[in-house]
């Protein structure tokens, strides 16, 4: 089947087929279809539309373009959480050991930051000697170890993904909703699971910031995961706000560390709360637990007793990293950075915070990505105590930035400090956790 006829029948407005999707994946990993091809038909897609049964075959065929693992050797039941995308967002770091602790086998495959948002393996790398990149063997092995292993995707991974993504960003064809189902669980459903938990951010630092975006995208992944036989829920959580006290990649680490250590600042409490809402779903799903409080007790008895620090510790030993950071995380710090306050110039409450603008100063101080090959400076970032209906004095600090020199915090300056929007009233209470579909 040539690319043109396929191309010009999505043109048209036509159903593609089974037969055509997999014609067009193949083309995409074989390379017989060249860039233009594959990006004229990704936009025909997102002009046309995908019914639910054309974005079903393209997650079966971008699926199956590579290694679907099989972790049936591990005696546990299999489940990972993904993410789409947050500033603070670091919840992944918790849940693992956690989930882990409480008997399931957590084969989670990470990404890195891109654009304002940021990524499990940048933070991870922040640990001095942590290595994302496992083979297969061998991120099995640590699974058996230790109950989680957290790397990169592999080449073997949906590979038409890493392709189609690129075009995607490149042709402006990433914001559409069935080309992101098939982007984000044709590598979930590779992970051989049995259970999956959707942690779907909508507001001013997510990708989907309409809630009615963010909850059809939850449906659609629900619905696909479901298909394929993994059980699939979808919490829809508030990114008006940066989760948690830091944004940045070490800071953020040692944010987790000390939420493991059971030492958790009354700013990093949004963190904890969400890491164990999605943890006890985990459990929930996978049978460990029938009903979601027992599962909430048993997460927060194995953080009080200290066994999930103790599985983050063996992981960190398992992938190649310095575990010392689990006893002193300050360690994690790079005590050369310089830490500069931000101020308020107001005085009031706290109404609302534009956290892509936090996202995006963290981007301009080195700590995130612009493309996909830049280098990452691990040390930089931010620090606030101020959420959403916090009251602040004119002169008081928004927040503390971690930079390289003053030039660099003069850059972010005015950016973060007219990220928080203050006035004169208090604004409604806001949650953290919007919805589960
Ligand atoms: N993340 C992905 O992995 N794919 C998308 O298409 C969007 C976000």
């Amino acid at each position: 089947m040539r690319p043109q006829e396929i191309i010009a029948k999505k043109r048209d407005g036509g159903e593609l087929t089974a037969g055509e999707i997999s014609a067009f994946v193949d083309g995409v990993c074989d390379k017989s279809w060249a860039d233009y091809q594959i990006s004229a038909l990704v936009m025909a897609m997102f002009i046309r539309g995908l019914t639910d049964a054309e974005r079903d075959k393209l997650v079966r065929s971008m699926l199956y373009s590579g290694e679907v693992l099989d972790f049936s050797d591990i005696d546990k039941p299999k489940a990972d959480k993904h993410s789409t995308g947050g500033v603070g967002d670091k919840t992944s770091l918790i849940i693992a050991p956690l989930v882990a602790a409480c008997g399931v086998a957590v084969p989670m495959i990470s990404g890195r930051g891109l654009g304002h948002t940021g990524g499990t393996l940048d933070k991870l790398e922040s640990i001095p000697g942590y290595n994302v990149d496992l083979s297969t063997d061998e991120f099995r092995e640590i699974i058996k170890r230790c109950g989680f292993a957290m790397a990169g995707q592999t080449a073997d991974i949906a590979p038409a993904d890493k392709k189609l993504y690129a075009l995607r960003d490149a042709t402006a064809t990433v914001p559409y909703i069935p080309l992101i189902v098939a982007s984000i669980m044709s590598k979930k459903l590779a992970e051989g699971l049995d259970a999956l938990v959707l942690d779907v951010k909508t507001g001013s630092g997510a990708f989907m910031q309409k809630l009615e975006d963010a909850e059809e995208l939850a449906r659609a992944m629900v619905s696909t995961g479901e298909k394929f036989g993994v059980k699939t829920q979808a919490v829809v959580s508030s990114m008006d706000q940066p989760l948690g006290k830091y944004v940045g990649n070490a800071v953020e680490v040692y944010e987790c560390v000390k939420i493991l250590r059971n030492e958790i600042e009354p700013a990093a409490m949004p963190t904890w709360e969400l890491s164990l809402e999605l943890s006890a779903r985990m459990l929930v799903l996978t049978g460990i637990e029938t009903d979601l409080e027992a599962a909430k007790a048993k997460c927060t008895a194995k953080l009080e007793s200290g066994e999930a620090l103790e599985l983050f510790r063996r992981n960190i030993e398992c992938q190649g990293g310095d575990p010392s950071v689990c006893d002193d995380p300050d360690k994690l710090l790079d005590h050369s950075i310089k830490k500069i306050d931000v101020l308020a110039e107001t005085t009031g409450f706290v109404t609302a915070i534009d956290t892509l603008a936090i996202g995006n100063a963290i981007c301009e101080l080195g700590g995130g990505r612009v493309k996909a090959e830049d280098t990452v400076d691990h040390a930089v970032g931010f620090a606030s105590d101020v959420k959403i209906g916090s009251e602040i004095k004119s002169g008081d600090p928004i927040g503390t930035v971690y930079c390289r020199n003053r030039e660099q915090f003069e850059s972010v300056q005015a950016k973060l400090r007219n990220s928080c929007v203050i006035a004169e009233h208090k604004p409604s209470e806001t949650s953290l956790i919007l919805e589960i579909i």
